[in-house]
């Protein structure tokens, strides 16, 4: 039997699974406890914040879907993040990315301040700055690729060799493609992690997150962790993340047709000075995208000509794109890095994080292609019109 393609896992798992009722899509289990057979046997659940019916269908799809383990589900992506830091001990180094996600530099940083584990944050585009830091034998190495919101990628499979070599383990937030279209298990990492707040869920409307191991003892101790830290989602949010799931296939190349239109667009404007998407050829990482990732995704930043005029023009004049932090949602966003997603971080260093005070970024939803490209073609011409 060949294995199931993406577009059926996530539309049919746990489908037909009540036995009580032949309910075609799997009920919501709100109990929190759950009876013992007799007084020295426990059922497969016996209280939610260690394991739930609802919850184990949307962690055996995630699994499935990044080809590990089935997954340990969160109440956010903070606690997918915080469930990984479990695994380090006080000796132990970890290395992350200069430009991670803001709430994971902000855990890492503060748990290292208080001796939870050693730290080294590195660009790990720069070869020899992430050579060195292997060179100390990490435990852990943390990757989040394509980055935010420059978009810069990491080749996670020479990365996993070099990790492999030396017993390190590997991570790599997936948040910001997916399992549709990267899955770094097959490419050699450890452990995934997502925030499935974003294109798991897509529909703005769950916050929620979940950890994939490859390796079955590691996944055991992530769920022993989850249950004693009391990181795991609740049913309700399962549900409805595993509602969201069920289009993810159909979502994501809907988000990359209308991407790679609204790219074209601004690829040929006067106004933009530079286009940042790891589908052009000119992108420093494209051939890296193109040996690791099945498409574009659906992420797009520039950066306009000229300053907070035309940002403020080009942002008064659209229609269809919120202006909102997030991503993936199936609705368009637009951010303004500089002074929303980082303005934790001071001026120097997002200047050396290379983000612009007229740097845009876009999550491009999944509305009508030409509505997307009428409104950003709309604010351009607003911006020229100063
Ligand atoms: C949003 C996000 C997180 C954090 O997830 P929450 O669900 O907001 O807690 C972690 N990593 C990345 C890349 C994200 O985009």
């Amino acid at each position: 039997m060949t294995a199931r393609k993406m577009a059926t896992t996530v539309v049919r798992q746990g489908i037909e699974s009540d036995s009580q009722y032949g309910a075609v899509l799997p009920p919501i289990y709100l109990s929190t406890n759950y009876s013992f057979a007799d007084y020295q046997t426990p059922r497969e659940f016996d209280y939610s914040r260690s394991g739930n019916p609802t919850r184990s269908i949307l962690a055996n799809a995630i699994g499935e879907l990044e080809q590990g383990c089935p997954a340990v589900i969160t109440a956010s992506g903070m606690a997918a993040v915080t469930l990984v830091s479990s695994l380090l001990g006080a000796e132990d180094l970890l290395v992350i990315p200069h430009d991670c996600y803001g709430g994971s530099y902000r855990l890492f940083t503060h748990l290292a301040q208080k001796g939870q584990f050693q730290l080294a944050v590195v660009d790990q585009t720069d070869s020899q700055a992430l050579q060195q830091a292997l060179a100390a034998k990490p435990k852990l190495v943390w990757v989040e690729t394509p980055s935010n919101p420059l978009l810069r990628l990491v080749d996670i499979a020479r990365l996993a060799n070099e990790c492999q070599a030396q017993g390190t383990l590997l991570a790599v937030d997936n948040t910001f493609l997916s399992p549709a279209l990267q899955q770094p298990l097959l490419l050699g990492a450890d452990i995934v992690v997502h925030s499935t707040t974003k294109y798991i869920n897509g529909h703005s409307d769950v916050v929620g997150g979940a950890v994939i191991a490859k390796d079955p003892q590691i996944a055991e101790q992530l769920h022993w962790w989850s249950n004693t830290l009391g990181l795991t989602a609740g049913a309700f949010d399962s549900y409805l993340a595993l509602r969201g799931l069920r289009t993810l296939a159909l979502r994501i190349e809907q988000h990359q047709r209308n991407a790679a239109k609204i790219v074209d667009l601004l690829q040929g404007s006067e106004q933009v000075e530079k286009v940042y998407y790891p589908g052009l050829a000119q992108h420093p990482d494209h051939q890296i995208a193109l040996k690791q990732q099945r498409g574009f995704g659906a992420m797009v930043s520039f950066e306009l000509k000229g300053g907070a005029t035309q940002v403020g023009a080009f942002l008064g004049a659209l229609r269809y794109f919120s202006l909102a932090e997030s991503l993936g949602g199936v609705e368009s966003l637009v951010a303004v890095p500089a002074s929303m997603t980082h303005r934790a971080m001071d001026a120097k260093a997002r200047a050396n994080a290379g983000i612009k005070d007229t740097l845009i970024r876009l999550s491009v939803g999944i509305e009508d292609p030409q509505d997307l490209v009428d409104d950003i073609t709309a604010a351009l011409a607003a911006v020229a019109a100063g």
